[in-house]
């Protein structure tokens, strides 16, 4: 079956293989490649031309699989390989919709009106599937619009309050929130895909993927076999062909004029007393969210917003964030996670780095981090080695 191979790196446009290092190389049907995918699709891929081949880039880090299916194979991958049962026989899905107030994207989108100071909202999900999250958007009074290409779902999904819209329609609107909930890892031109809904956004773009912070080691792993769904997932095959880290993620975002936007506790917490769930440990698990979801390890969760816009308008800026990290026990958390990060020395290509760690500049409020001997791990996000671009895509 057909692959194409992609020529220029789909972060920042850097063309032709001398831009990046090939990390593993190998056959569909080899070693722990092959394990996985005749094992997680019940597959025989040794019909399948092209290689797995992770590459990263040396101008952007970003890492991604230099060849993926062409249309006909995409279409393979996602309507035969991959299966899914209809929203009817998904339980989670079932109970969402039933106690909607009280669901995570319930609460998600609370936070989001919250946060923009906006009880009506238009928002937009980008690659809806069976469309949970614009369904309770729906049911919250926000005028809701999603994109799906799988027909039948696209048509379900129309039928539940939602108006579903292609692609080439997309620049007909604004919207306050674009969410791409799993979706950016497996397009074949995410920049290019951000650039285009960064034109239709007015408020918040939310990411939410696998964080492939530790992509070099997992590759690493895989030359030794290891081929478990669960420890190779942010660089799965014929899947997960762009792995971001938080880093290449939000450089990145930068280039396109986008920064990180935090909401505050109060935004989050926004579902109480309406929101919450009826069950008991749903509202345990409700409570606990908005720490997890912000520092889960192994997914990214992001809100973008314009440069522009965080100055500009009345919503809340940056300075925000310090606020919910002034409780020790969140402290202690976020000091795990980069420490998780610096260990695993995967975050940035480039070892020899002069500013990979640094102190955290003492401006602002105090942080903290100094109590806890945070300070070690702080990484300094910002310098580089190498110049990224400062403009849009590469052609
Ligand atoms: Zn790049």
């Amino acid at each position: 079956m057909p692959f194409v191979e992609r020529e220029r790196c789909p972060g920042c446009g850097a063309a032709g293989p001398s831009n990046a290092v090939t990390l593993l190389k190998t056959r569909f049907s080899d070693g722990a490649v092959g394990d996985f995918i005749r094992r997680f699709y019940n597959f025989d891929p040794s019909g399948l031309e092209g290689f797995y081949q992770a590459d990263c880039c040396l101008r952007c880090g970003l890492i991604f699989q230099r060849h993926i299916g062409d249309a006909e194979m995409m279409r393979y991958i996602y309507s035969d390989l991959v299966t899914d049962d209809p929203p009817d026989k998904i339980p989670t899905f079932q109970a969402d919709i039933r106690d909607w107030k009280g669901s995570r994207d319930g609460h998600e989108l609370m936070a989001l009106s919250s946060f923009l100071d906006k009880p009506k909202l238009k928002v937009l999900d980008y690659g809806t599937g069976w469309g949970l999250w614009p369904i309770i958007a729906s049911k919250l009074g926000h005028d809701a619009y999603a994109t799906e290409l799988a027909q039948d779902r696209s048509a379900w999904v129309s039928t539940q309050g939602v108006a579903m819209i292609s692609d080439d329609e997309i620049s007909n609107h604004r919207f306050d929130v674009i969410n791409l909930e799993q979706v950016l890892e497996h397009v074949p031109e995410p920049a290019k895909l951000l650039e285009r809904l960064t034109r239709s956004l007015g408020g918040i773009l939310k990411l939410s993927l696998p964080d492939a912070g530790r992509a070099r080691n997992i590759l690493a792993s895989m030359m030794s076999g290891e081929s478990r769904y669960e420890k190779i997932m942010p660089v799965q095959p014929l899947e997960h062909i762009n792995s971001f880290s938080r880093r290449t993620l939000l450089d990145l975002a930068s280039r396109l004029g986008l920064r990180e936007a935090k909401p505050s506790l109060r935004d989050l917490y926004s579902f109480i007393p309406g929101g919450i769930p009826s069950a008991p440990r749903r509202i345990a698990k409700e409570m606990i969210r908005p720490f997890w979801t912000w520092r889960n390890p192994s997914n990214l969760y992001v809100w973008l917003i314009r440069d522009s816009m965080i100055s500009a308008s009345s919503q809340r800026p940056l300075s925000t964030q310090r606020r919910h990290y002034a409780l020790p026990f969140l402290a202690l958390m976020t000091k795990t996670r980069k420490r998780h990060e610096w260990l695993s020395g995967s975050e940035w290509p480039i070892t020899d780095h002069p500013n990979w760690l640094a102190d955290r500049p003492d401006s602002g409020p105090i942080s903290p981090f100094k109590w806890l001997g945070g300070s070690r791990f702080w990484i300094e996000r910002t310098p580089r080695t190498l110049a990224a671009p400062t403009t849009g895509i590469q052609p």
